[in-house]
């Protein structure tokens, strides 16, 4: 009988694109996808360490996977893989580990040791720890992005094509550079083909990801900008919208900004890290901006783009962070065009430079600095959204809801929208007009198409959406 797969992902956008990708390879060695991990034979644990919950939730996994499924095989990989390789071969029930340096070949390491039919070479860097084998290096084998670009998506209508992995900055705090390695880039002409794939299956809206997003192809030759191969990419007509994800301010030029707000096929969508608003708290972190450098680029883009989602991450409880830095936050928070914080406490990273600052901040301190921010977030996304009370937005539809006759929807700035007049297929580009706020997002009804005619192709489950190996 076959043998049957699950890949559990934890972590940002980019891990989950990784474990599409992981996905597609495994489903080259003729393994089948199971839906349910307790059935499988090979359970594929796709971790995140950007936080200590982070490695403690993986852990939790990993034990429930091994309690409730005690004759699979167990493939840890991802950051916390990266991160401490050892740490986690302990853990009962771990076939092997590897880490994001060997993440490319997960798929022949397996093959080689632990499946029957291997048509591979048994590799050399293997280690043994207490019954589990490890394959990290803290050299990163792949120095150019390849085969990671990959579909993922909320309602399999939105996909994300990873074109960028690793980064080059050193922020204190941040562990990622030691699991991810230095910033590269998916070749230009490789993303316009990864792209062309997406529109193929009758994919609309695609969104770029990465690492560090605003880095790509720093590392290319020739050079090419973030804003460059946006503009090549909306050459392609059939490519409806194009949305951005996470950008550092320094990294969100002008001619970027340009683009968002000429483009009507550009996702009205700004996503700006900010982490502090205290200019001592950034110098800490070894942030590379100053509060007031961002205090102009939001306005900025309010002023070039007026219905724009504008976001960031927000830290709390930085090392040493005081009520005057937590204040400075609240103060530029405040008095800025946001729209939604992602707000995080701070989680110390053994190996990180702010590993050993002190004094540290009383875990409820942090709490309270938290549940401020996102008070102040909740309360400027009321606003945000109930300026469109009574306006036509353009969304793309996702799918039913629930049992509700009703169809979730995503504007171009970024807000959820309920679609409550009758049946809309998903994937639908569409101008709904809207008619009031709900607990989190907004209903509306459909007036017209905004984009086009609706293409009548149903997108197709992400492994197939990227089904070529590159
Ligand atoms: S920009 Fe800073 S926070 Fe973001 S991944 Fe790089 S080092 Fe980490």
């Amino acid at each position: 009988m076959d043998k049957t797969f699950n890949v559990i992902n934890f972590g940002c956008r980019a891990t989950q694109a990784d474990g599409a990708a992981i996905e597609r390879a495994l489903l080259n060695l003729d393994l089948r996808k199971s839906v349910r991990w307790q059935r499988s034979d090979v359970v594929v644990i796709n971790t995140c360490t950007v936080t200590n919950t982070a490695d403690v939730e993986a852990r939790q996994v990993i034990r429930r996977v091994h309690r409730e499924n005690p004759t699979a095989k167990i493939v840890v990989t991802g950051c916390y893989a990266q991160r401490a390789p050892q740490e986690l071969a302990r853990i009962q029930g771990v076939t092997c580990v590897i880490g994001n340096s060997h993440k490319e070949r997960l798929a022949p390491i397996l093959a080689a040791n632990y499946l029957a039919t291997a048509p591979f070479p048994i590799l050399q860097e293997q280690t043994r720890v207490e019954g589990a084998d490890v394959f990290c290096s803290s050299i990163f084998e792949s120095r150019q992005l390849r085969v990671i670009a990959d579909a993922t998506g909320a309602g399999r209508t939105r996909p994300v094509l990873k074109v960028q992995d690793g980064c080059s900055y050193r922020c204190s705090y941040c562990i990622i550079p030691s699991v991810r390695g230095d910033s590269r880039s998916l070749p230009a002409a490789e993303v316009m083909r990864q792209v062309g794939l997406l529109l193929d299956q009758g994919f609309r809206e695609i969104t770029l990801t990465g690492i560090h997003l605003g880095g790509y192809g720093r590392d290319s030759s020739p050079q090419e900008t973030l804003a460059q191969l946006a503009r090549r990419l909306l050459k392609e007509e059939r490519l409806e919208r194009l949305r951005l994800s996470s950008i550092e301010p320094l990294e969100y030029t002008d001619e970027l900004i340009d683009l968002v707000a000429e483009s009507p096929r550009m996702a009205k969508h700004f996503h700006v890290p900010l982490q502090s608003g205290s200019d001592r708290i950034l110098r800490m972190m070894r942030r590379p901006y100053l509060a007031e450098y961002y205090v102009c680029l939001v306005a900025k883009m309010r002023q070039r783009v007026p219905d724009a989602a504008i976001g960031a991450d927000v830290m709390v409880g930085f090392p040493t962070e005081t009520d005057a830095d937590h204040a400075n936050t609240q103060a530029l928070l405040e008095t800025s065009p946001m729209t939604y914080l992602h707000v995080f406490p701070y989680s110390l990273r053994p190996g990180t430079a702010s590993a050993n600052l002190r004094p540290e901040v009383r875990g409820e301190i942090a709490q309270q600095r938290g549940r401020e921010l996102r008070e102040l977030a909740a309360r400027k996304n009321r606003e945000f959204r109930s300026s469109f009370v009574g306006k036509p937005l353009s969304v793309i539809t996702l799918g039913q809801s629930g049992e509700e006759p009703t169809v979730e929807a995503v504007s171009s700035n970024y807000l959820k929208v309920e679609i409550s007049n009758g049946a809309v297929a998903s994937n639908q580009i569409l101008s709904a007009r809207i008619t009031e706020l709900t607990a989190e997002g907004l209903r509306g009804e459909v007036a017209q198409p905004a984009i086009a005619q609706a293409k009548s192709a149903a997108p197709l489950e992400p492994a197939q959406a990227a089904a070529d190996p590159g």
